[in-house]
């Protein structure tokens, strides 16, 4: 009912090169990861043996994915949109160095948006007269690259006449960032509807075979831009996402695959030794992606816990603490972690949670736009997201790929919140 402009910055914000670089070169292996970890059911059970015990949604999550396999999976191509989050962390120093916050592989979204925040700043520094500036923004088209692997999965599916289902929440607030995908997808002949669980939930259905039928048409892939949080569900949405992944559609992600996101999955990962196991003989990949890890501590009930708890307690701005929740506005920080934290700290409960170290980065100054807010100067941290895709085909990877970046920054007064939750805005990596 109501269109606004999405938020941006005035002005592109820099970002050092090199760590620019080491982002987008550890990509691939990400990928890799991702879909090692979703096809490696011992590690998911054993992982999350002690967060799904306190934690409803990610149980419920869980509960899926054993019956699927129990039934036998019938889909046989695997598409994993992902994008992997960093900041900027300032050592004693003052060198900064690349620390990854998360990795989003479920909804991971404003690629589409994002695809257009280059031409929007090379225009501001043209008008402030600084085009020899305005040349040196890299092209970005995450939009592109992202339906390039849908599109890849949709033709190895193999239905000519079969469609892409984006499915979308009740009510969409960030539709525009997922037009200029579907966008891409029609220029390419693709047939792209959009529908949300309810409607899954009245009118999906499963052949023989577990194809997937919408209203009598056949889907070849399901783009989640949705079931992420747990207000995304009803007792019908659960039944339409088991639904959905029964089938043979390919699942963007599959739920394994969101799986592997959750934050307890994050902080395993960081045990030592743990990634070669996950990736045996991919010793350079292992090392690339290990330099970007922050400390990750458990809070599985034991010594290790207790002592980190402790910590924590004593310190709590060194840490975040976070569940398992996606979207923004979830962690908790500074006296508020210390409060929660001394609450649960003996009970499991706590074990719903992770710590992590907390990222310092250098703030810098830059003017936020947003609709309807005065325009006013900020102190201001960037957040740096690589999209990655890749597609498999049983045991083949057949696709793997960088897709482009997205830069998102906020004031410093926020210690949490993304684009989504009016929080961050976007912005456009200035490489210095
Ligand atoms: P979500 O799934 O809710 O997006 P994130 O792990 O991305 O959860 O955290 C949300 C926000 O909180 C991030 O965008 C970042 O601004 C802040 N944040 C998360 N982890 C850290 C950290 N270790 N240090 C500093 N800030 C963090
Ligand atoms: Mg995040």
């Amino acid at each position: 009912q109501v269109v606004n402009y999405a938020p941006f910055t005035l002005l592109p914000s820099a970002v050092p090169s090199a760590l620019f670089e080491q982002a987008y070169a550890v990509q691939q292996d990400f990928n890799l990861l991702v879909d090692a970890i979703s096809q490696n059911k011992e590690f998911l059970e054993h992982t999350l043996a002690s967060t799904i015990k306190v934690d409803d949604f990610t149980a419920r999550l869980f509960r899926i994915h054993k019956q699927v396999l129990e039934e036998g999976l019938a889909q046989s191509v695997f598409l994993g949109i992902n994008r992997s989050d960093y900041m900027f962390d300032c050592g004693v120093d003052g060198t900064p160095a690349l620390k990854q916050i998360e990795i989003n592989t479920i909804a991971a979204s404003f690629g589409g948006l994002t695809s257009r925040t280059v031409a929007v700043h090379g225009r501001v520094l043209k008008v402030l007269g600084k085009s020899e500036e305005a040349s040196r923004l890299l092209p970005n088209n995450p939009s592109k690259g992202l339906a390039l692997g849908i599109a890849k999965a949709w033709e190895l599916y193999g239905s000519q006449s079969a469609v892409v289902m984006f499915l979308v929440e009740e009510v969409q607030r960030n539709i525009f960032d997922q037009r200029c995908v579907e966008n891409e997808l029609w220029n390419r002949n693709i047939r792209v509807i959009r529908k949300r669980f309810r409607d899954v939930f009245e009118k999906g259905s499963l052949d023989d075979a577990k194809r997937l039928y919408m209203d009598g048409q056949e889907v070849a892939v399901v783009y989640y831009r949705e079931g992420y949080v747990p207000d995304n569900y009803n007792q019908q949405n659960w039944e339409a996402r088991l639904l959905l992944e029964r089938s043979r559609a390919v699942k963007c992600p599959d739920i394994a695959t969101q799986l592997a996101g959750t934050k307890k999955v994050q902080q395993e990962l960081s045990r030592p030794g743990m990634l070669e196991r996950l990736l045996p003989g991919c010793t350079e990949a292992v090392t690339r992606i290990r330099a970007t890890f922050a400390g990750l501590y458990s809070l599985d009930m034991g010594e290790e816990g207790d002592k980190i708890a402790a910590k924590a307690i004593a310190d709590p701005d060194r840490f975040v603490l976070k569940p398992q929740r996606e979207g923004g506005g979830n962690n908790l920080y500074g006296e508020e972690l210390r409060q929660v934290l001394e609450k649960i700290r003996d009970s499991p409960a706590r074990t719903s949670y992770i710590l992590m170290d907390k990222i310092k980065p250098q703030p810098t100054k830059n003017y936020l736009l947003r609709a309807h807010s005065p325009l006013q100067v900020s102190e201001c941290i960037s957040e740096l997201g690589i999209f990655g895709v890749y597609v498999r085909q049983g045991k083949e990877m057949v696709m793997n790929t960088t897709a482009g970046h997205l830069l998102r920054t906020k004031a410093i007064e926020h210690a949490d919140g993304g684009v989504a939750a009016g929080v961050a805005v976007l912005d456009t990596p200035y490489l210095v």
